[in-house]
């Protein structure tokens, strides 16, 4: 019978489990009881089914906070992974902002650098020039205006642009922006660019547009200053010679000398041959140290009683009093031949230039300086005519 008393737990906790625990524990207490009551001398038995008793309860309690803790453990893992996602999301969304601001930044980078280059000039006809290219290039805005109130100047190429003269800010009227120019308060004039269709709902375009012309006021302003003193001024800033109001006062000086003396002069004309190539394919400033080197060349020739001046963008004038034709022609050509072998150094090129020229006398070619002027430039339209570097007098 005690055999019965001591095997049933034992075949309850190993085989007969699955009829419930507290089944299991209710036999296994019951034979405790029953072994320590009626068989005391089984004292080993009963304390071998106590402490399976234990254990099972040990055991039970042990998975029981496994499981807690492995549901614990998936939750927390599942909110990791969700975490993780949302966080991959984020990082996404963040990476798509960056790129954009980084491509804003890079232009507004470029826009300043071009800006840059721009106010490197003190010339405003220059700088509008290459406000134009820089606008092109950026942008590719063709048509620009600009209005400067002090001298009531009006700059513009392609179609000229309908500007709306008392803005404050940028202001849209039609497809044309208009963007005035101040230093704090005071609003000198206004640049007005037509919108090309590519950018009309681009608002990048119109900070940026905005942030290029803002940069540009304190340089155009300058510049604005410059030529009124250069205007006030007899010599031109870029070549030293003389300007050419100066020189229309001196050639009426001339006139009236020769005709109360029954003197004579001589008038030169030259222009560079294809300048606009060298600006296209050097830049401006190139171009600028070209025609310092062919004035300095100029100076070089001419006797200090003679008279040079820049009549233009890159023609030059000459008068030279009480000189003989033939000799002038030959010293003519002489200055022609020096600036055709001229190497002219510009940034890490070397270039080469010719020029045009035509004389013109008084007063065997006209009566007046003006007709004199005018013979000379019609040799000097002759001699581009017929192959350029070239010298022709007037016939
Ligand atoms: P041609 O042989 O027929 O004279 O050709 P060209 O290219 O020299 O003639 P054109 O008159 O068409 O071009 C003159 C150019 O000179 C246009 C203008 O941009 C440039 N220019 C005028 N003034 C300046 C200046 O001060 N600096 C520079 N860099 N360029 C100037
Ligand atoms: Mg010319
Ligand atoms: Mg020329």
């Amino acid at each position: 019978m005690e055999r019965i008393i001591i095997i049933a737990p034992l075949l309850t906790f190993f085989i007969g489990y699955n009829f419930g625990i507290i089944f299991s524990r209710m036999v296994a207490i019951l034979s405790i009881i029953v072994l320590i009551i009626f068989y005391p001398s089984h004292i080993i038995a009963s304390a071998v089914i106590c402490a399976l008793l234990l254990t099972e309860i040990f055991l039970e309690k042990f998975y029981k906070q496994m499981n807690s803790l492995r549901q614990n453990y998936n939750g927390i893992l599942n909110g990791l992974v969700n975490d993780l996602a949302s966080l991959k999301k984020d990082s996404d969304m963040a990476k798509i902002s960056l790129s954009g601001n980084e491509k804003a930044i890079k232009n507004i980078l470029h826009i300043y650098e071009l800006s840059k280059d721009i106010a490197g000039y003190v010339d405003i006809e220059k700088m509008f020039n290459l406000i134009v290219k820089s606008l092109d290039e950026q942008f590719t805005i063709k048509d620009i205006s600009m209005r400067i109130f002090d001298n009531n100047k009006l700059f513009h190429n392609g179609t000229q642009v309908n500007i709306e003269e008392n803005v404050k800010s940028q202001k849209v009227v039609g497809n044309v922006i208009n963007l005035p120019l101040s230093i704090g308060e005071i609003f000198f004039g206004v640049i007005a660019v037509k919108i090309p269709v590519l950018y009309e709902k681009d608002t990048e375009f119109f900070d940026e547009i905005s942030a290029f012309v803002e940069e540009l006021n304190i340089a155009i302003q300058r510049a604005i200053l410059h030529s009124k003193v250069e205007a006030m001024s007899r010599t031109d800033g870029l070549t030293g010679l003389n300007r050419r109001g100066y020189f229309n006062e001196r050639l009426k000086e001339e006139e009236f000398r020769a005709k109360r003396w029954k003197g004579k002069f001589s008038i030169l004309m030259m222009d560079i041959d294809h300048f606009k190539n060298v600006n296209d394919t050097y830049g401006h400033q190139a171009g600028d140290t070209v025609l310092k080197t062919i004035s300095e060349i100029l100076k070089s020739f001419i006797y200090e009683t003679d008279f040079a001046a820049r009549y233009g963008g890159e023609e030059f004038v000459v008068i030279f009093p009480q000189t003989d034709p033939s000799g002038l022609k030959i010293k003519v050509d002489k200055i022609r031949q020096k600036i055709e072998e001229t190497e002219i150094i510009v940034g890490l090129e070397k270039l080469k230039v010719t020029a045009s020229f035509g004389i013109a006398h008084y007063p065997k070619d006209g009566f007046t300086s003006d007709e004199v002027l005018k013979k000379a430039d019609m040799s000097l339209y002759k001699s581009k005519e017929t192959g350029r570097n070239k010298v022709t007098e007037c016939e």
